[in-house]
């Protein structure tokens, strides 16, 4: 495919890590290498990088690891062989016709990454949805903010952020929950720091069962038991209830359910919940009296919520503080998800999972189904809904699944209880890889590995936390026959035969996306690709006749997305899902993220400065319960649940409550030593709803580790 653009060095692209999506240059230097900077004109982070953005350039100079050429093997027995693109391509096409053919079009799943371009999103979306015929296209984002997508929708009517990052100068008020931003989303958190010190009386509100880097910050710290969140926003909401510190005329023309909630959060007193989330009864009091008191009132949160087998639970009883104060739809109001990854946005866009379709349709929607497969022009759109994540790698174990298309993820350790994950690619009939780096644990189960262009190697468009859509530009050429994923995708449907993957550019995809939005609550049909280079970025949506940056803030009017116009306001229950501790396994585990890796370290483990912050996999254990298991600080220790063991050292930290204990994410697999991943020992439980696995909460035993 061709690329767009005039020859040139200096090129502007969005950062590849954090869904903060920060703005930057990438200059092409005389001897092919490249060099990175922030983009002081982008309005994300005006010219600011965090430690990860800031050495972006090594990802790509450092090519050591890159997988230059498809390789391919007829039996897992024999090693795989350099092939020609054809012949990988060829064969892949020819095992999926057979498993279509012989197994129905379910047999056979895409499972990709919120990573991926828009554009390589709706190609893959198209592929499997409207000309296989089945749903099974599920991403990596179902790991991280699917909750947040259900709570949206059952709240406001759409998948849809209303905020702006312009809102932080606006607010006074922040109820950051299940996130640590100072490490995990750098940039925006520097804009709430910047906006602090020159506004003292904003108040920050930090709701963790860690004391992470982001409650320095904090005017209020609220240190709850993991798992009770729910428990703990309904009682804000009675506090904000009791106090009038509502707005009844929000609630009142704009809003459905609040008689319902208002019963659900008077079921349990102010002192009964705090007794329950384990923080005094004064501090929930003082969190409403903020909240109460607020002009302008934002709620962040990302995987501390979402990451739950009660996700969406937590979602709308967080979303129900907005809307119960009618702190939505104005200027330095309203709740922003912070996106773990890039592009999880645009993958939803382009409908990248398995219950969605373009535009945020419904797969449910028969005549949603009707428009969409009218406009692609290929096989009736199955009405089934495909395979999560999770689910797919169960039906690879059970058979129902035959292939699995692995794109731009490492499931051998994001996967909660990785095991089965494993046993599942063992168990495959037949796995393709397609990846930039010849690290991933899952190219030892691939019988087709496809060599992708990384990032700066191609061009395409993402959309950040804000719904800011961006361009990104090709830099350089990919090494050896790598190419981007949408050319991939689109090379593999024209072999199995399917119309309409004939694209000469990423722009042409990005056209034909863009027209499919007209009409919905996303519509950017205003938006050519042409404007978009042009303007660097534009926020969603972006009408036929728009003339502005796009539309900062939804829900100005207090019209919502729902059948009513209204918002929900849901009378979320109390309920516990995740797997208890007992006798055996006394601890409760949390996971989560360091500030300098990113993911499973694919690309951040490369960099050496990045390792100098924190170089390998530790538990958080707190100095009360250590001594009582003979544990001292830098101990090797074990952490064993039901399903698995992880063998760490210890660090004794205070900044955890006493009975929880805390694993890093991002190790892996590490010179044959897969001790270091902490999804040995997650559960496999996830939320009924969203799908979304409970990485926040199992039961582990830990012990010093003696050597046998
Ligand atoms: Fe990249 Fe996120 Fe850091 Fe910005 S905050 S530089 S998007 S990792």
């Amino acid at each position: 495919m061709a690329t767009n653009g005039p020859a040139k060095d200096t090129f502007t692209s969005t950062c590849c890590y954090c869904g903060v999506g920060c703005g930057v240059t990438v200059k092409k230097e005389k001897d092919g290498s490249v060099s990175v900077a922030g983009n002081p004109e982008y309005p994300v982070n005006r010219g600011m990088l965090c430690s990860k953005g800031l050495n972006l350039q090594y990802t790509v100079n450092d090519q050591s690891d890159r997988l230059l050429y498809p390789q391919m093997r007829y039996n897992r027995s024999m090693p795989r062989q350099r092939v020609s693109w054809d012949e990988a391509l060829q064969r892949t096409a020819a095992v999926f016709k057979t498993f279509i053919e012989k197994y129905g079009p379910d047999s056979v799943a895409f499972y990709a990454s919120g990573q991926c371009l828009t554009e390589e999103y709706y190609v893959i979306n198209k592929l499997i949805k409207g000309f296989i015929g089945s749903n099974n296209l599920d991403t990596n984002s179902r790991l991280c903010m699917s909750s947040a997508v259900v709570g949206y929708k059952m709240a406001l009517g759409e998948d849809s952020v209303p905020v702006c990052y312009d809102d932080i100068e606006l607010a006074d008020c922040f109820y950051v929950t299940g996130a640590n931003p100072a490490w995990c989303h750098p940039i925006l958190w520097r804009r709430v720091e910047a906006h602090k010190a020159a506004n003292p009386a904003t108040k920050i509100i930090v709701v963790d069962p860690r004391v992470t880097d982001t409650c320095a910050l904090a005017d209020l710290h609220l240190q709850l038991t993991p798992g009770t969140d729910v428990v703990l926003n309904h009682a804000i909401g009675r506090a904000l209830i009791e106090n009038g510190d509502i707005d009844l005329a929000f609630i009142n023309d704009h809003a459905e359910g609040f008689e319902q909630y208002k019963q659900v959060v008077f079921e349990r007193t102010l002192a009964e919940a705090a007794r329950i989330c384990g923080v005094p009864e004064e501090q929930i009091r003082l969190a409403a009296q903020y909240i109460g008191s607020a002009k302008g009132f934002i709620s962040m949160w990302t995987m501390g919520l979402n990451q739950s087998a009660v996700g969406v639970d937590k979602n709308l009883s967080l979303l129900n503080l907005n809307l119960i104060t009618g702190q939505i739809g104005k200027p330095g109001a309203g709740p922003l998800s912070l996106t773990g990854q890039p592009n999880a946005m645009g993958g939803r866009e382009v409908g990248g999972l398995s219950n969605l379709l373009p535009a945020h349709r419904n797969l449910a929607n028969p005549a949603h189904r009707a428009e969409v497969q009218q406009f692609w022009g290929g096989t009736t759109l199955s009405d089934k809904p495909g395979l999560t994540a999770t689910e797919m790698f169960e039906a690879l174990n059970d058979g129902r699944l035959k292939a699995i298309w692995i794109i731009c993820t490492n499931p051998l350790t994001s996967l909660p209880n990785v095991r089965l994950a494993e046993e599942a690619l063992k168990k495959a009939k037949f796995v393709v890889v397609q990846d930039i780096s010849n690290k991933p644990e899952t190219l030892a189960y691939a019988d087709v590995i496809l060599p992708a262009a990384a990032w700066a190697e191609k061009e395409g468009t993402m959309t950040n936390s804000e719904r800011r859509i961006s361009h990104l530009a090709k830099v350089v050429d990919a090494p050896g026959e790598a190419l981007p994923d949408a050319e991939i995708i689109c090379r593999f449907a024209r072999t199995m035969g399917y119309p309409g993957f004939n694209y000469d550019s990423p722009a042409a995809i990005y056209r034909e996306h863009a027209r499919l939005t007209a009409g919905t609550n996303l519509d950017i049909s205003g938006l050519s690709y042409s404007v978009l280079q042009e303007k660097g970025s534009v926020q969603w949506p972006y009408k036929v006749g728009q003339k502005d940056l796009g539309t900062p803030r939804l829900f100005v009017d207090n019209i919502f997305y729902t059948p009513s116009k209204k918002a929900i306001i849901h009378a979320t229950p109390v309920s516990f899902r995740s797997e208890e501790p007992d006798e055996d396994f006394p601890f409760i585990l949390t996971t989560g993220r360091i500030r300098d890796q990113w993911h499973t370290m694919s690309k951040t483990g490369k960099v050496n400065k990045l390792k100098k912050h924190i170089s390998q996999a530790f538990l958080e254990i707190h100095p009360q319960d250590a001594p009582r298991l003979g544990i001292v600080e830098n101990d090797l220790v074990e952490v064993e649940s039901r399903r698995g063991k992880v063998r760490v050292q210890a660090r004794l930290t205070s900044n955890i409550k006493p009975g929880v204990v805390f694993l890093p994410m991002h190790w892996g697999k590490i010179l044959g030593n897969d001790l270091n991943r902490a999804n040995n020992v997650t559960s496999g439980a996830f939320d009924p709803i969203s799908k979304e696995p409970d990485f926040k909460y199992c039961a582990v035993r830990v012990d010093k580790y003696r050597k046998p």
